[in-house]
């Protein structure tokens, strides 16, 4: 039955929505599909009933019917990276999310042996290895900085997994300024400072991300200075990381930015041709593919700045040749890549990027630009964000407005897509073709 479906729809309509169904049985003559919430339900009374009526009548039904019924809450319950952020305080219900779930476990992929060192980032590399062999003892904290891309949470996760292997009884915390603002704001709202304090104050290693986040929230400074305090004296080791120096972070308490000055500052700078032709040679040969020297380096000659940008370039390459079922060759690599850098050319609208996310995910351009926070639409919804943020010079608040939100969320979406590609294949694959269908270059692939 589904074979009958998948062969009508696209691919996507068959992920975003089939997939997640489940067979209940059959009750009155009709089968009883499982889906996930009420939009769902009506989504699939609305496109599919026919279809799956047809599909059922194919299989020799002679009344086909189908009823839908919602799955209970628990199979929602598997948190994927790309899911909302729990929505502020003001606006929420009665569900309480424990502060458990944004503790994030650390990338298994981001260890010292798959960090390349170069030039650029060898002293950051030296200090975190330092750190990490004997945490406490040499640099506290450590304060890594540079621009977006080059390598910060790579090296604090690989500090933190030498940590836990070398001392499994050492407790090692890795936490966003982001989830540590949110984890307090829970906790006060939900009475329980106590066990917020506990839970910072009792670890061996604490790794803060993206601590330029701090800039303007004096309540969350303020714990943060106690957290920071109460670990130093006890000499527990932090590493913070941000995308500026403390000097350079505005609205941040004197009291704290000196704190952050108290151990080592060390930058990371953008790799040199050579490490970026490295650090893609790494990762070609984890993918296991065999990618010519020539192509490593005509990416790393076209992507100068960003390892994330980096490695997409490479995905992308990749993904060209596996789809035209050509071989990797510096002409066909050439030509995957032309259109990163030729797209500022273009004057490319937002509601261009939404039709063609829209189109796409098959969901609606309303329900894109709607409050809906269901999962079908809020993927979408983020991953459109994210094109618009990358694909035009438009600023957070402006795509804010044109989506009725404010810029945080757009920040927020941005940050979550971008941190998923290059990591997530498929993901990234869907961003290119949605890439090309905008610049109305699909018919390259
Ligand atoms: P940042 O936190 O500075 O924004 P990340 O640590 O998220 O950057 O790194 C972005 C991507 O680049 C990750 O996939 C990471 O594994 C990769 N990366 C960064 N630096 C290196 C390096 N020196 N060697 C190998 N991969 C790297
Ligand atoms: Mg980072």
């Amino acid at each position: 039955m589904l074979t009958y479906v998948r062969k009508n729809i696209t691919e996507v309509e068959y992920r975003t929505w089939f997939v997640p169904v489940r067979p209940l049985g059959v009750q009155d003559g009709a089968l009883v599909l499982g889906v996930r919430n009420s939009f769902a339900m009506e989504w699939f009374r609305k496109h599919y009933q026919d279809l799956l009526e047809d599909a059922l009548r194919h299989l020799g039904a002679q009344h086909p019917a189908v009823t839908f019924e919602v799955l209970p809450a628990v199979q929602e319950a598997m948190i994927s990276p790309l899911d909302p952020p729990a929505p502020p305080p003001s606006t929420r219900s009665s569900i309480i999310v424990p502060s458990e779930s944004s503790r994030r476990s650390l990338n298994p992929k981001y260890i010292f042996e798959n960090f390349v060192v170069g030039p650029n980032n060898n002293l950051a590399h030296a200090a975190a290895l330092a750190v990490a062999d004997s945490p406490g003892k040499t640099y506290n904290p450590l304060f890594l900085y540079g621009d977006v891309g080059l390598g910060k949470t790579h090296l604090m996760h690989a500090v933190g997994h030498y940590v836990v292997e070398k001392h499994p009884e050492k407790r090692v915390e890795y936490v966003t300024t982001e989830s540590f603002t949110n984890d307090l704001i829970n906790a006060i709202r939900d009475d329980k400072m106590t066990q917020f304090r506990n839970r910072y104050r009792s670890v061996d290693l604490l790794l803060v991300d993206d601590i330029q986040f701090l800039a303007g929230k004096e309540r969350t400074q303020e714990e943060f200075f106690h957290t920071f305090n109460a670990l130093y004296e006890n000499h527990k080791q932090i590493i913070l990381s941000s995308d500026r120096p403390p000097k350079d972070i505005q609205t941040l308490e004197g009291r704290l930015r000196s704190r952050f000055e108290w151990g080592l500052i060390t930058d990371i700078q953008s790799p040199e041709f050579e490490t970026r032709v490295a650090i893609l040679k790494m990762n070609a040969e984890h993918k296991r593919i065999n990618v010519p020297q020539d192509v490593l380096e005509l990416i790393a000659r076209q992507v100068t700045s960003n390892i994330r940008e980096l490695e997409g370039a490479l995905v992308r390459v990749v993904a060209y040749s596996s789809l035209n079922n050509v071989p990797i060759s510096k002409a066909m690599a050439a030509k995957a890549l032309t259109d990163v850098f030729t797209s500022q050319d273009v004057q490319i609208e937002m509601s261009d990027v939404l039709r063609a996310v829209a189109e796409h995910y098959g969901v609606p351009i309303e329900a894109l630009k709607g409050a809906g926070r269901i999962r079908e639409v809020v993927v979408p919804r983020q991953i459109a964000m994210y094109l618009i943020r990358s694909m035009t010079s438009h600023s957070l608040p402006e795509i804010g407005m044109f989506f009725g939100r404010d810029h945080s969320t757009v920040l927020h979406a941005t940050q979550k897509v971008g941190e998923q590609v290059g990591k997530d294949s498929e993901l990234t694959q869907q961003i290119e073709m949605l890439k090309r269908r905008v610049q109305g270059l699909e018919e390259l692939f």
